[in-house]
């Protein structure tokens, strides 16, 4: 059994295609359109929502169906969505570079494996505030995962306006084939002063594609648990 927070999906869809339709406008001051400004906006959305929690196997589609009072939450995640779009593309993350076209191509042909963005977001475990100003990193196996390009750090550091949330996007791997199946095996290792480190182990299963996947796509996200550190427990004694 999951619990699953319907307005967190609504919210991610409705940033997403507001955004997409800003990228095709031909105006000069169009707002930045990249994913970090994309995930801050959701962040400033989520933060000024209530969640609505569902049991995942049975409630999704019901919940989805019609109603007014959904209507209602919908049009006010739209302009919510519109205003934290204005806000984060006037305070620009001032260490993240906003431009994908220096996104290098991979040069070999493919297949690859591309392997989703991977979002998560760290807590205090002891008063449920997000945790800031510490560093989250990705291992795959036992090194550090490369990242598709400079523009996603890893380690990444949490700042304070987003909500503990961190996103790494793995490089795309080459693959024997199209519609080859394999599993990536990953972890997350969390460390702040005064808690104990966090390593939260998780594999995806990703088939492989004939080219790679080099714009951001919502849909192409895997979405962690909430993580929580916790203070170091009490020395159990001999
Ligand atoms: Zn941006």
């Amino acid at each position: 059994m999951e619990i699953h927070n319907i307005t967190e999906d609504i919210v991610l869809r409705t940033v997403n295609d507001i955004f997409d339709a800003a990228e095709k406008e031909a105006s000069a001051d169009k707002p930045c359109t990249c994913f970090q400004c994309r995930l801050d906006t959701a962040c400033y959305v989520l933060n000024r929502t209530s969640p609505r929690y569902v049991v995942s196997s049975r409630g999704v589609a019901r919940a989805e169906s019609e109603t007014i009072e959904r209507q209602q939450a919908e049009a006010d995640v739209i302009s919510l969505a519109y205003e934290g779009m204005q806000r984060i593309a006037k305070s620009k993350r001032p260490h993240f570079d906003h431009d994908s076209s220096l996104r290098e191509k991979p040069a070999a042909e493919g297949p690859w494996f591309n392997i989703p963005t991977i979002i998560g977001r760290v807590f205090n475990g002891g008063n449920f505030e997000p945790m800031s100003e510490i560093e989250v990193s990705l291992l795959r196996g036992s090194s550090t995962a490369e990242m598709i390009d400079a523009n996603w750090q890893n380690p990444y550091r949490l700042v304070a306006n987003t909500a503990g949330t961190f996103s790494f996007w793995p490089k795309p791997e080459a693959a024997g084939g199209v519609g080859e199946t394999r599993k990536f095996d990953f972890a997350v290792v969390a460390r702040a002063p005064g808690f104990e480190e966090l390593r939260h182990f998780f594999e995806i299963p990703v088939a492989s594609e004939a080219v790679a996947a080099l714009s951001f796509s919502m849909q192409r996200t895997f979405k962690l648990p909430d993580l929580y550190l916790f203070p170091p427990g009490e020395e159990e004694d001999d």
